[in-house]
């Protein structure tokens, strides 16, 4: 399987605003902010996708919720609101094959998030 730019960015080989890491999860910006709090929350175990995930993921994939909850404080939207989104192949709109979790808050979202 080849390396996905995430992946480089979990080892650190190319820069990006990390805003958590520890040896089981890595959250920092995303390059192109859909909303003004915009922060990718991903598996440093490089899992291309939903569809790719198996039981041994259960503990990993959990664990992206209660960073995801820190970083919500952290962010300062966590009273104000948010939503979690992960995307799962060409009709979900997914471009990078390392499975993530994007945090969007600071405005309101309404009810689906529009891509351009
Ligand atoms: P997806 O569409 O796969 O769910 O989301 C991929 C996200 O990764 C997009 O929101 C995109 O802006 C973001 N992204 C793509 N390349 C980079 C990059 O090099 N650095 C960062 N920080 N985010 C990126």
């Amino acid at each position: 399987m080849s390396e996905t730019l995430f992946t480089k960015i979990v080892k650190r080989e190319i820069p990006a605003d990390i805003l958590f890491q520890d040896d089981r999860v890595t959250a920092f910006r995303d390059i192109h902010p859909q909303a003004p709090s915009h922060v990718l929350i991903i598996p440093n175990k490089p899992i291309p996708s939903v569809n790719d995930v198996t039981p041994e993921d259960e503990a990993v994939l959990g664990y992206l919720f209660v960073v995801a909850r820190k970083l919500a404080e952290q962010e300062g939207v966590a009273e104000s609101g948010y939503r979690l989104l992960i995307n799962c192949g060409d009709d979900g709109g997914q471009e990078v094959y390392h499975l993530h979790m994007h945090l969007l808050g600071g405005r309101p979202l309404g009810r689906m998030v529009a891509r351009a």
